[in-house]
């Protein structure tokens, strides 16, 4: 079960194609300058099976591509993760924001929270900071936030960032 703030069918924002998007409900960073502040408190939101979640991601028949936004979907982890294992058969890419760093969920990560880092491709890591704000990045809000090639950060051991026009995926 999710709690969900929301859901976009048909996002071009939150990364590259057209995209569902399903937004948490509850994020802990409570980042300055946050765009969705209505989406922190982990009361309200509306609970959804991961099941149902993948019907509505494949009646869009345009997208094989899923991002997790919020609030902030690893306090959900497990949920979120079991979504991206019941995504994988169908072959959809799988992007995932959160306040947290690549390297923070590494060392103090749940267990939840890796086995979700692991059922991703793409992780755009950090928290918004206002001081970096910069309407020039591509999905990204500040200049700290990173774009991370997930199984290969992985294989590594340590943040491997996906380049410039590198996350472009099929559409
Ligand atoms: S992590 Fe995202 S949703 Fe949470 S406060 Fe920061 S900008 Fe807002």
């Amino acid at each position: 079960m999710i709690n969900l703030f929301g859901i976009a069918e048909d996002s071009i924002v939150d990364g590259p194609g057209i995209r569902t998007v399903f937004f948490a409900q509850g994020c802990p960073h409570h980042c300055k300058g946050c765009h969705n502040p209505e989406s922190w408190p982990f009361e309200g939101g509306t609970a959804m099976d991961e099941e149902q979640l993948v019907e509505i991601a494949r009646s869009n028949p345009l997208s094989r591509k899923v991002t997790f936004s919020g609030g902030e979907p690893f306090a959900q982890a497990e949920g979120f993760a079991k979504l991206a294992e019941l995504l994988r058969p169908y072959h959809y890419e799988i992007a995932s924001f959160t306040g947290y760093t690549f390297e923070y969920l590494m060392e103090h990560g749940t267990e939840a929270q890796k086995k979700l880092l692991s059922s991703i491709d793409v992780l755009i890591d950090g928290p918004f900071i206002m001081e970096e704000k910069s309407l020039e990045l591509y999905f990204k809000g500040s200049r700290n936030q990173r774009v991370l090639d997930v199984k290969k950060s992985l294989a590594e051991g340590k943040a491997v960032e996906i380049t410039a026009g590198g996350w472009v995926g099929e559409y």
